[in-house]
């Protein structure tokens, strides 16, 4: 409704996985305010600091209005109709030469879910290549190999209406307060009207997470495997597991052990798995004592045994959250399996206020790379392409061949971006992300992209970044509001909006770019749309239908503020598996693991050992490096960057160090500091007391600085299983500069 001359209208916020609802209020075709959306079930009107500047991210001052093509080593102002011209010839060369997997696709979990569906829909069944992947490789891939393991459905059971209605918090490797406030909010307003709300904090370095916790739990990095096998062990030594529960809902499994840390240029998907007995599993945690983990951990014995008893307390209803200190793990499959074994050992699973839930950090990671299915190796709706089935079924709905959709998966990101720097992929797409500051050991991939000898990059971006400055051509995007979109969060919420405003100058949405490409490929029959977005939507929720995966139409979303997942008959679903709640339990089934058929219908206990992760500090490179956010800025700020007021509460990265480990070295307060690791080395100023505290021999830096590029640091390994690199460990040297 029009109020003052501004019309407001409903939208997702841009940012992070949360998925807060705001209020866009337009006048004269220009956003110039925003307000949190009181209907809004997310965040009940509130919004974090990031989400009351959505309109200054689309005013930056130097917004990219017009395609820019690399001539002479410039970037040069071209027509849309040159520029893809000149990347259509690149792909049909390309592909012509070396076969359709020298050219591949790069997206996000900030792509709309239309966006990211083109984009498959493109790649894997129009040009016949698995070469699309998501920068959500690098963030929660891990949370999707965890559920696909343990549940064989990926996504949570539970919902955020878990942090109202649960007692017990475990946060694991979260820094909630700065990177999830909302849903923080949430865990303090539970707390305020329930003083029974334990809030506990296992971390590496203690925050403003820490600071509101009831307990800090510090622990050694890469413990956390140690440490979960360790209250296992305490909860089945003292009697606590929850027998009827195990006995009608769990199979024991134990995987491959020894299979690597991504570091040999090989994508295995493996893990091998072999079923096991109760015993078995409960010898395999003999390893795993209190005693041995404290050494290991550094958490006393006695705290080990206290959070096992905590955690299996029949009074208490016990949630556990992580984010990034799980995912980002060179065994970031077996962390989150660990998780899930405590909530099944202990039966507190699939009821309010009792479950796991990751959290992710992109506004559509789930409704658009996990739920699309924007990787190499998957398809919607859980699918994969390594199963003929599955191929066949999307075929089907995409009116092709299946013969066309290539049965092997290709590269997970990380591995992308080796086959670049290698010359097997010549050409590369990026689209809304920034993977030349994101990517791990970055030093190497930029090189790389620059190697020349046909290699050819084109990045989509509503702004310069260290990205658009490795590119041949570089193509306008419009953003957010700017576009008609539809992004899932992470408890399973898809929302709806509609474009409210013009992009500046002849910038163009990621759909249509990618459907432009798919036309002069020759492919423009996958795309026979006159409403894209209402059409993909209609055929793309064919992929869910009956699967527990069912979608609403349309105007469901139009008419909502967003609706979690299996919806039937009109309704959403807030918990999966449980009857009473799931459509798909019926009644007097209790429980209901209903989408692992081949373990009937019961989800797995994994046993996975504690491994020391694949750098660790020596005498040359002393300290154990973290990565991560702050508030104020969000990923690799390029949108937070450019808002004054978030700028100036934040303006550049800085090494966060114990203040002993400082004064060792001869580092005080705010002087500059050389941080080094094996593969890269960067400048910037010393915090010893700031929000972030790290612990002794640890550092962390936050990767949001263009200027500060914190991940040509980080070790490029990854889980073998997800492919998910980690960012949170690799070894460094502080040197006062
Ligand atoms: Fe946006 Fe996340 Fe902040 Fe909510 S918590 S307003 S979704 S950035």
């Amino acid at each position: 409704a029009a109020e003052g001359g501004v019309t407001w209208g409903k939208a997702p916020c841009r940012f992070c996985g949360t998925g807060c609802g705001v209020l866009v209020g337009v006048r004269d075709g220009k956003v110039v305010a925003i307000k949190g959306d009181p209907q809004a079930p997310v965040n009940k009107g509130l919004n974090c600091v990031k989400g009351y500047f959505l309109s200054k991210v689309l005013n930056g001052k130097d917004r990219l209005t017009t395609p820019l093509i690399r001539k002479d080593g410039k970037l040069t102002p071209a027509s849309w109709d040159e520029a893809m011209t000149l990347i259509a010839s690149k792909f049909k060369e390309s592909i012509a030469k070396y076969g359709p997997d020298s050219v591949a696709i790069y997206g996000s979990g900030q792509w709309t879910i239309f966006e990211g569906y083109a984009a498959s829909k493109l790649f894997k069944g129009g040009i016949g290549t698995n070469n699309i992947e998501v920068n959500a490789r690098l963030c929660m891939a891990s949370a999707v190999t965890g559920f696909m393991t343990t549940f064989a459905s990926d996504e949570p059971m539970g919902c955020y209406d878990d942090l109202d209605l649960g007692d017990t918090y475990f946060l694991w490797g979260a820094n909630m307060a700065e990177c999830h406030p909302i849903l923080f909010s949430r865990l303090l307003t539970n707390r305020l009207n329930n003083p029974e709300v334990k809030i506990i904090d296992f971390a590496t370095r203690r925050t403003r997470t820490s600071l509101m916790a009831d307990r800090y739990i510090k622990f050694k990095p890469q413990t956390d495997l140690a440490l979960l096998n360790a209250i296992a062990y305490v909860i089945i030594r003292d009697g606590l597991h929850d027998e009827a529960f195990i006995k009608e809902h769990v199979v024991f499994k134990k995987g491959k052990e020894n299979i690597g840390y991504g570091l040999e240029d090989k994508f295995k998907f493996a893990d091998e798995p072999k079923g096991i007995t109760f015993e078995e599993y409960r010898d395999s945690l003999k390893a795993y004592t209190p005693e041995k983990v404290a050494a290991l951990s550094g958490v006393p014995a006695e705290t080990i045994v206290e959070m096992a008893h905590l955690y299996a307390d029949k009074k208490r209803k016990v949630t556990t959250l992580w984010t990034m200190g799980f995912n980002q793990h060179t065994r970031g499959t077996w962390v989150n399996n660990l998780a899930y074994n405590v909530h099944l050992l202990t039966g507190k699973i699939c009821r309010p206020g009792e479950n796991p839930m990751s959290l992710t950090g992109q506004p559509s990671a789930c409704g658009t790379t996990r739920e699309v299915g924007t990787f190499t190796h998957r398809l919607p709706a859980d699918m994969v392409v390594a199963n003929p089935e599955h191929r066949e079924k999307t075929a089907k709905i995409w009116g092709i061949d299946p013969k066309k959709i290539p049965a092997k998966p290709t590269y997970n990101a990380t591995e992308m971006f080796r086959a670049l720097d290698r010359g097997d992929i010549k050409v590369i797409w990026s689209q809304v992300t920034n993977p030349f500051q994101s990517l791990p050991n970055l030093n190497r991939y930029r090189k790389g992209a620059r190697k020349g000898e046909g290699r050819f990059v084109i990045v989509s971006d509503m702004y310069p970044t260290r990205s658009t400055e490795q590119a041949d051509v570089v193509l306008p995007s419009a953003s957010w509001v700017e576009k008609e979109g539809m992004f899932g969060n992470a408890e399973r919420r898809t929302h709806q909006w509609f474009k409210m405003v013009d992009a500046p100058g002849e910038a163009k949405d990621d759909l249509w770019q990618t459907m432009e490409l798919a036309r002069r490929l020759g492919h423009g029959s996958l795309f026979p749309y006159q409403h894209p977005q209402r059409e993909i939507w209609e055929e793309y929720r064919k992929f869910g239908e009956g699967q527990g995966k069912d979608l609403a139409p349309y105007d469901a979303y139009v008419e909502s503020r967003g609706l979690r997942w299996p919806v039937v008959n009109g309704q959403e679903t807030r918990y999966r598996y449980v009857e009473g709640y799931d459509p798909y339990v019926k009644a007097g089934e209790g429980v209901k693991f209903y989408k692992n058929k081949p373990d009937h219908y019961r989800a797995v206990i994994w046993a996975r050992p504690y491994e020391p992760a694949p750098e660790q500090p020596d005498q040359h490179y002393p300290f154990w490096l973290c990565t991560g956010r702050v508030l104020e800025h969000w990923h690799t700020g390029t949108m937070t960057g450019r808002v004054p007021e978030l700028k100036r509460a934040y303006p550049e990265a800085v090494c966060e160090m114990h203040p002993d480990d400082a004064k060792k070295l001869g580092i005080k307060q705010g002087d500059q500091v050389r941080v080094s690791s094996r593969r890269g080395s960067i400048q910037l100023a010393a915090d010893l007391n700031g929000r972030g505290k790290a612990e002794h021999g640890n550092v962390f830096v936050a990767f949001f600085d263009e200027n500060k590029l914190i991940n040509e640091l980080c070790l490029d390994a990854y889980c073998p299983i997800s492919g998910e690199p980690d960012y949170k460990k690799c070894a460094v040297k502080v040197e006062k500069a």
